[in-house]
């Protein structure tokens, strides 16, 4: 599987500029899609799954394009939007066997056995006669996963998956996320946050006010600050200039003072250690000094 999207641009009706001239290849795998609110990532997810078309520029699925082949491709489609809700009366079971009745499975056992299969993979068959609508919020999310995986899609588009869950929950879906994702399927997660992203990603981009800052692997994006990641224990007057001159990652209290992690191109006026990157460490170091910059 392939996406090419090619100098794509997106210009709302109240001339707001959400997405400037994208360029990016997506290959099989698992594909992460980061950036702050409002870089343009549900813009850029509402397109890739035809909901919106972009004001210039184009979208090839397989050398297909998306502005002609809508129907082909919305085939080849599942999508969890980032407001996934339903109002049903359906037990869970019922809900899934509904989705994949309308993804076009047709014959009822073949069918069942597969809703069985779903329930099991995200942790739902316990909770199978329970009212759909019922479900707790990580539950309801899971759910959103099956009914958008239960027709293999080729191409799977997740909006912000995780906001709103708590970290147990967080941690459950990623799990799902990387079991599904050996398939020879293209798997695109959008998020604001970096924790969603780490290894389970072997391609990224990142978006910055509708502009694509980075493209590459994690561990690319890891090397960029190597370097430029800083560790330091000090004390409270010491920790109030160094908040103010440079991005701080975390502060933990000490007996002493404050153990504080923090980015910075270069440092010389302080006694800083230099630590081994993280990717969130990489994330704010890019957006803080070299995102606007390319
Ligand atoms: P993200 O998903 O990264 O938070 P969005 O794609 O939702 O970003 O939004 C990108 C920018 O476009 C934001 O400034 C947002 O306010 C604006 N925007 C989104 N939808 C609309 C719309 N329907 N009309 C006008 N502006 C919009």
């Amino acid at each position: 599987m392939n996406i090419s999207i090619q100098n794509l641009n997106k210009v709302y009706d109240n001339g707001k500029h959400a997405l400037n001239d994208i360029n990016l290849e997506i290959e099989s795998g698992m594909f992460g899609l980061l950036g702050p609110n409002g870089a343009g990532k549900s813009t850029l997810m509402r397109i890739l799954v035809t909901l919106m078309k972009p004001s210039n520029g184009k979208v090839l699925v397989n050398e297909m394009d998306l502005g002609k082949s809508r129907g082909e491709i919305r085939e080849m489609l599942g999508y969890l939007p980032q407001d996934f809700r339903f109002f049903t009366k359906l037990r869970t079971w019922e809900f899934l066997d509904y989705a994949a009745r309308l993804s076009g499975l047709k014959n009822k056992k073949a069918r069942l056995q597969k809703v069985d299969l779903w329930l099991e993979k995200v942790g739902l068959f316990d909770v199978r006669e329970r009212n759909a609508g019922k479900l707790s919020g990580g539950m309801k999310r899971r759910l959103g996963i099956a009914q958008a995986l239960i027709g293999d899609p080729k191409i799977l588009v997740v909006d912000e998956p995780t906001t709103g869950l708590d970290p147990e929950e967080r941690i459950r879906f990623r799990n799902i996320m990387s079991d599904i994702s050996s398939k020879d399927a293209i798997i695109i997660l959008s998020t604001h946050i970096v924790g969603d992203i780490s290894s389970i990603c072997q391609g990224m981009a990142l978006l910055d006010e509708g502009n694509l800052s980075f493209n590459g692997s994690p561990e690319e994006l890891i090397d960029k600050a190597r370097g430029h990641v800083w560790r330091i224990n000090t004390s409270g007057t010491e920790y109030d200039i160094l908040k103010h001159k440079y991005p701080v990652i975390s502060t933990i209290p000490t007996d002493a003072g404050w153990d504080v992690q923090f980015v910075a191109d270069s440092v010389t006026d302080i006694n800083a250690t230099e630590i081994e990157p993280t990717l969130e460490h990489a994330y704010v170091y890019f957006m803080e000094y070299l995102s606007n910059k390319n």
